[in-house]
């Protein structure tokens, strides 16, 4: 069953930046405001969407994120009504296993005719979803085999994943927590079992980094998520809170000024920042970055690597650059987790590679990520490398460039007799 939102709930009252409403007339004129940290500009494709589908809708309303989240598309109707669907999507959100929803927001960066558009896809669901392959499973991370407390993840001996939320604005067909975003039934996630988590913590000295996770935690209000943060900051050995979130891609209007304001009086703060592909990269999404980094919170991106949708070497180095100058350093890239219905959205591990390799060297090191697959099983994020050291022995390192170009290192811990050029010979 789809958790619903409570919009009437009072706690979530809290001051949004809003700007001035403006005619519909005027609308193609406005594609930035006076400063982008005071107010989220609005590119003109989503002012002609607005224009389509939310005629009567003013710009403060628009730029609420509650009446975002109120106003989600959900059904089959709703969606009908702003996208030509095909057969197959028709049959596919007809017999969903992760319920729709899209913020009006980023529907107004889908595509209305083209289902094989990157960002339609991602949240658009199409009948392979449905299908269950070899290997797949709802748990492929064995998560809920290291929760040793409701919503958290222990595996790792320093930190845990505090999953505080199975809500999302926006539901990626890929999730990797599929099996509980937008579902009431799973991990039920209420004040009892938060304290049960956040007592767990307190109990375990060796946590000194805690990632707060979901569900995407900045859909909860202000209140909570102070709340929260003001707990997890009172226990003396959790050094390091990060946040988990897709919220700038998907819901700017969140990143409220009250919001920031907030959040920076919990530092050390990290937000890892999950987007897909260069168009999520919108003024609103930059704009939102931008006062989270004003504030001093370092900022990580996480990609999922995704066939069709971001799988081509120029499609990544547009997104990386593109994090790069909104000040969001690309932190991971995702080999797409085995979760039921995902095998249309997995690449090969060749082809991951091959994009990895199209990023090493020709941009620069800070907009490149690590790849890395989230072992089936539990077994912790592995990075994966192309061969760059080729050889050693004889005292020297034979390593190869990005140009798969040879060269040596003298290596003074490399002192084995075998000479280090007979194995490039073996290898050339
Ligand atoms: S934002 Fe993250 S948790 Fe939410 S649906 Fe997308 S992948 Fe899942």
């Amino acid at each position: 069953m789809e958790q619903s939102f409570d919009p009437g709930n009072s706690s979530l009252s809290e001051n949004i930046d809003e700007p001035p409403d403006q005619p519909p007339s005027l609308a193609k004129h406005i594609t930035f405001f006076p400063t982008a940290i005071d107010r989220f500009p609005a590119p003109s494709n989503t002012h002609r969407f607005r224009l389509l589908h939310f005629p009567f809708i003013a710009d403060k309303d628009w730029n609420d994120w509650h009446w975002q989240l109120k106003n989600r598309i959900t059904t089959l109707g709703q969606l009908e009504k702003i996208l030509n669907l095909t057969k197959d999507e028709v049959h596919a959100v007809a017999n969903l296993r992760l319920p729709l929803s899209i913020t009006p927001y980023y529907a107004s960066l889908l595509h209305p005719d083209d289902p094989t558009q990157s960002l339609r896809r991602s949240v658009v669901p199409i009948s392979r979803e449905l299908a269950i392959s070899p290997g797949e499973s709802a748990d492929p991370l064995h998560e809920e085999d290291d929760s040793p407390a409701p919503g958290l993840v222990h595996r790792y001996p320093d930190r845990v994943l505090f999953l505080v939320t199975n809500f999302c604005s926006t539901n990626c067909r890929y999730c990797t927590r599929s099996r509980i975003v937008g579902k009431r039934s799973r991990c039920g996630l209420g004040m009892e079992q938060w304290e049960k988590a956040i007592a767990y913590i307190e109990q375990n000295p060796q946590i000194r980094d805690v990632l707060l996770s979901g569900g995407d935690p900045l859909t909860l209000p202000d209140t909570r998520l102070e709340w929260l943060l003001t707990r997890l900051r009172s226990i003396p050995h959790v050094e390091v809170i990060r946040i988990g979130t897709k919220i700038p891609m998907v819901l700017p209007q969140r990143i409220t000024k009250a919001l920031v304001n907030m959040l920076k009086r919990f530092h050390p703060l990290w937000l890892s920042i999950h987007c897909t592909h260069p168009s999520e990269l919108t003024e609103e999404a930059v704009a939102a970055c931008s006062r989270l980094a004003n504030a001093g919170i370092p900022l990580g991106s996480q990609t999922v690597l995704l066939a069709g949708i971001n799988d081509e070497a120029a499609v990544m180095t547009k997104l990386m650059q593109g994090l790069m100058r909104a000040r969001v350093k690309p932190y991971y890239l995702y080999q797409c987790d085995p979760i039921v219905g995902s095998a249309h959205f997995r690449t090969s591990v060749k082809k991951g590679l091959e994009i990895y390799e199209a990023l090493r060297g020709h941009t620069s090191g800070y907009a490149v990520p690590n790849y890395v697959i989230d072992a089936p099983g539990g077994g912790g994020k592995i990075p994966l490398l192309p061969e760059t050291v080729v050889a050693m022995g004889g005292g020297e390192v034979l390593l190869k460039n990005y140009q798969g170009k040879i060269f040596s290192y003298p290596d003074t811990s490399a002192m084995d007799a075998e000479p280090c050029l007979r194995v490039l010979g073996a290898v050339a």
